[in-house]
């Protein structure tokens, strides 16, 4: 608790009392400590590429490859690279702070959940399909009450995971089942699966199975962490079930739409 002490005077001047207000600031060291890491963390991740980027245009720049365009052009696509991951973070980063901090304002409406998953597998066909990957859809006809958009996301970042941790010729199933109060998406895939000490830490900030999945998958390991915000503030769950080797299933939960419930 931090005291706050004021000094009381009478209208002679003379001390006539302190008066001390205690705030319990134990939450909101919390916060700014929250805060401080998620701020680490992003100057460590934006930092890594620019480093990069960095490296490979002064090496450009003082002419080292002058004489080697082959080189030289190898130098420019990794900046490039470096590039396009820099603008894919800070998408994310913003997108996961709006979410966070309750500036998204989510325009829910009543959606069939079959639509939903048909415009995320149409997102993301053309990837699937040169990846070598086959996408089953094994609808059912539910309605749910959501901000389509930001589920249509989920799904579609469900589904690019998916691709990217699978071998070609391999299949992905995305389905829906009815349980007693809600809708339970699955999203399945026979990819190289993730270990059982993972499964929750994924959908963690900035988490990643293997370090070099960031490099080599080009992802930012903030997907699962705007997934598992978006569901939350639908009032559902997101998880993960795998076996090593084989594959892995991600789960998330939407409430039913009722008529009555809005
Ligand atoms: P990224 O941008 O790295 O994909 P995510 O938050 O979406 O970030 O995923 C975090 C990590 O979880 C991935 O880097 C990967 O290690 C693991 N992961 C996610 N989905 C799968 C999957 N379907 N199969 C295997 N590993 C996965």
């Amino acid at each position: 608790i931090a005291w706050n002490n004021t000094v009381l005077r009478d209208i002679t001047g003379a001390i006539a009392g302190i008066m001390s207000i205690g705030e319990d600031i134990t939450q909101r060291q919390a916060v700014e400590r929250m805060k401080n890491e998620f701020i680490s963390l992003v100057s460590h991740e934006l930092r890594t590429p620019l480093t990069s980027m960095r490296g490979s245009l002064g090496l450009l720049k003082m002419g080292v490859y002058d004489n080697q365009p082959d080189k030289a052009k190898r130098m420019l696509d990794i900046a490039v690279t470096d590039c396009d991951r820099l603008g894919r973070l800070v998408n994310d980063i913003l997108s996961l702070e709006r979410l966070d901090s309750g500036q998204v304002t989510l325009v829910k409406e009543v959606c069939d959940v079959a639509d939903l998953i048909k415009h995320s597998v149409e997102a993301i066909d053309a990837i699937a399909e040169a990846a070598g990957i086959a996408i089953q859809v094994t609808p059912l006809s539910a309605q749910v009450y959501v901000a389509p958009d930001t589920i249509i996301q989920t799904l579609t970042n469900l589904l690019s995971n998916a691709i990217k941790f699978s071998e070609s010729n391999t299949t992905i199933t995305v389905g829906v089942q009815h349980q007693s109060d809600c809708i339970l998406f699955h999203v399945t895939d026979q990819g190289r699966g993730i270990p059982t000490e993972h499964l929750e830490r994924i959908f963690g900030r900035f988490q990643q199975v293997d370090v070099s999945d960031s490099r080599q998958k080009g992802g930012t390991g903030l997907g699962l962490a705007i997934c598992r915000s978006i569901i939350q503030q639908h009032g559902g769950g997101i998880w993960a079930e795998s076996t090593l080797g084989s594959g892995s299933t991600f789960y998330f939960t939407l409430p039913v739409y009722k008529e009555s419930v809005q």
